[in-house]
């Protein structure tokens, strides 16, 4: 009885989505041209935009002007547009704007001839759906079925000796393969089990690779599904695709769900004005009810990636759900060399060949960069016939992939990191001089995100209060960079801005928040207002006259000035120890544990060596 009522519900949504789909493809294909990616994100910034609608391969991009016009362009299938608009300043909170394509039989293959075909084939599946719903009942409904692809024994197995050079997020996740192992020396314990890991990263540096690998040492089934096919055609589809795999995930524990791609999907809810996608918050809601759902002893662990994090709904991140995370970054110059063993492995090299001459070549290179270029070079080497890849065969691929569509991250050149490792140094050693400053952790040139290189400090103990004299060490930090650069180079470059900014920032609030000048005294100026309604944006209503205001700029000035002299004047002093620390980072690029410690130690104590060394050379 109630079978019949869901029978007859599956067809009519077979012929609405029948009638649906025709007229898409009715829709002729019209005279599209092609433009360049660039151009895309350009229009895009410019809102001229109307809809963009990935491929299916995740290169083919069709885009819908708001003039009407249409056009269309390619991506690189491992860049996520969300990401690429966004670095490129286009607000994608405001742009709901963005399709995939599920993997288009239609329109890929079929392609013209559809047009005829379309309504036969429709036909013949409604006839062929009307039986076999009949027989079995809901089989007819497996459009909602997940299209996790199950990768068992019989596909190669990777496992950890295949990714190279994250050697922390190796560490961080072999806890995840011993539970997935031996759960129940977790449970005798009445350990929590992880439920999610969330693995972070710019594209290609090897998060689809190293999820992959925990199920390989693991020896467990791995389910992956990506956020972007979840975004599809029907309202509700992704929610209950979402439900399946964890169904099928549940059967066949222990095992892991991989979801790819996590930012299309998770993305923050309810925060641009424009409208929200109703479908992605469905399936988003879907997901964080499934991983709530999970029992203490259900054996399935969901690893997730994304490259934006920062853009994630917070809900994703709360304990229980991807309370882990792991950060993987582009390579360094040991982890190249790294990465190019592990995909040089079993490929017949000449002896030429120097890895770690390549590894220097290639700054900003990511893990795809690197399987590329040995790839490219085994491809050039059987072109001309040759029994080994030589040095040449690897030099010419690089190029190639440098020189490849689109490539976002550029090679940076040996000037830029020469300036970058300065740059660098001066933080990290204004820092180390300095007692009230936090610790340097780990200093690099490798760009991370938008920042070219960076510094990083960490206190030893959480804290509450901020005397004075710490927020004045912290400013001379932040300006150790631009002191460097200027020492140096006679010269600055734009890679100040953040920390000019930041600094900046602080110095006003010393002045107008925290009493800390004593020419304008423990007064509070300015009022903050909460504008709610415009998010977390908040407006400043100047109490203060205009000689006040005046005054007020004016020690900001003095502040982040005086912060300048000092960072100035440490590094001049320890020149040879800044000289020290910044070949040091442009051979390695990466700079961190005992090794930083000990550079740092010897640079401080090289002191005045200017003067030391002029003496000697007179
Ligand atoms: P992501 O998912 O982060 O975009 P992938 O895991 O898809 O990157 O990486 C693409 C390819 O690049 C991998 O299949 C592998 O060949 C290579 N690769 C990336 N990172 C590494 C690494 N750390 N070690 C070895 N190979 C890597
Ligand atoms: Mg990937
Ligand atoms: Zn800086």
């Amino acid at each position: 009885m109630g079978n019949r009522w869901v029978t007859g519900l599956v067809y009519l949504i077979i012929i609405v989505a029948a009638i649906a789909l025709v007229f898409n493809q009715v829709n002729p294909p019209s005279q599209r041209r092609e433009v360049q990616l660039n151009q895309v994100l350009t229009d895009a910034r410019e809102k001229k935009i109307e809809r963009i609608v990935v491929g299916s391969d995740q290169q083919r991009l069709d885009i819908e002007y708001r003039n009407g016009d249409r056009a269309t362009s390619r991506k690189e299938s491992q860049d996520s547009l969300f990401a690429l608009l966004h670095d490129a300043g286009v607000d994608v909170q405001d742009m709901p704007i963005i399709e995939v394509k599920g993997p288009s039989f239609w329109n890929s293959v079929v392609g013209p001839l559809s047009y005829f075909i379309l309504p036969l084939v429709f036909l013949f599946m409604l006839f062929f759906f009307l039986r076999q719903a009949q027989g079995t009942n809901n089989q007819a409904l497996s459009f909602g079925k997940s299209r996790a692809r199950l990768f068992t024994g019989d596909k190669p197995k990777i496992t950890f000796a295949d990714v190279a050079a994250v050697d922390e997020a190796k560490e961080e996740l072999s806890e995840v393969v011993e539970f997935l192992k031996y759960p129940e020396k977790f449970a005798a314990l009445g350990a929590r089990i992880p439920r999610g890991v969330l693995l972070m990263g710019p594209p290609g540096t090897g998060k689809t690779l190293l999820a992959r690998a925990v199920a390989g040492e693991a020896g467990v089934p791995f389910f992956s599904i990506s956020g972007s096919e979840f975004v599809e055609m029907f309202v509700g589809v992704g929610a209950s695709r979402v439900r399946d795999l964890f169904d099928q995930a549940k059967r066949n524990a222990p095992d892991i769900v991989f979801i790819d791609e996590i930012d299309a999907v998770g993305r923050q809810r309810g925060t641009g004005l424009g409208g929200s996608h109703d479908e992605r918050e469905q399936t988003l809601n879907q997901i964080l009810v499934e991983m709530d759902g999970f029992d203490s002893n259900t054996n399935v662990i969901v690893i997730a990636a994304t490259n934006r994090p920062d853009i994630l709904d917070p809900a994703l991140l709360r304990p229980g759900r991807f309370d882990r995370r792991v950060v993987l970054d582009r390579p360094d110059m040991r982890g190249r060399i790294e990465i190019l063993k592990v995909h040089c492995r079993g490929k017949p090299l000449a002896p030429d060949v120097d890895l770690e001459v390549l590894a220097r070549q290639t700054p900003g290179f990511s893990g795809a960069d690197l399987a590329n270029l040995v790839n490219e070079a085994a491809i050039l080497a059987a072109r001309r016939n040759r029994r080994q890849i030589t040095m040449q065969d690897m030099e010419e691929a690089a190029e190639k992939v440098v020189a490849g569509p689109e490539r976002k991250n550029r090679r940076i050149s040996e000037e830029e990191k020469r300036i970058i490792a300065y740059h660098e140094a001066g933080h990290a050693l204004v820092a180390h001089l300095i007692p009230e400053c936090d610790p340097v952790h780990k200093i690099s040139v490798v760009s991370r995100g938008l920042a070219l290189g960076y510094t990083m400090s960490l206190p030893e103990e959480d804290r509450y209060l901020m005397p004075r004299r710490k927020i004045l060490a912290d400013l001379a930090y932040h300006l150790g960079g631009y002191a460097a650069e200027q020492l140096i180079f006679a010269d600055t470059t734009t890679g100040s801005e953040n920390d000019i900014e930041q600094a900046t920032k602080m110095a006003r609030r010393m002045v107008t928040e925290f009493g800390m000048s004593e020419l304008l005294g423990p007064i509070a100026y300015g009022q903050k207002e909460e504008l709610v309604f415009l998010g977390r944006e908040i407006a400043e209503q100047r109490d203060y006259s205009d000689d006040t205001a005046r005054l007020i700029d004016q020690e900001v000035r003095r502040i982040v000035e005086g912060a300048y002299q000092r960072a100035r004047d440490l590094l001049q002093e320890h020149r040879a120890g800044l000289d020290l620390i910044a070949q040091r980072l442009q051979e390695v690029e990466t700079l961190e544990g005992e090794e930083l410690r000990q550079l740092l130690d010897r640079a401080a104590q090289m002191k005045q060596p200017v003067d030391a060394a002029a003496g000697t050379s007179s």
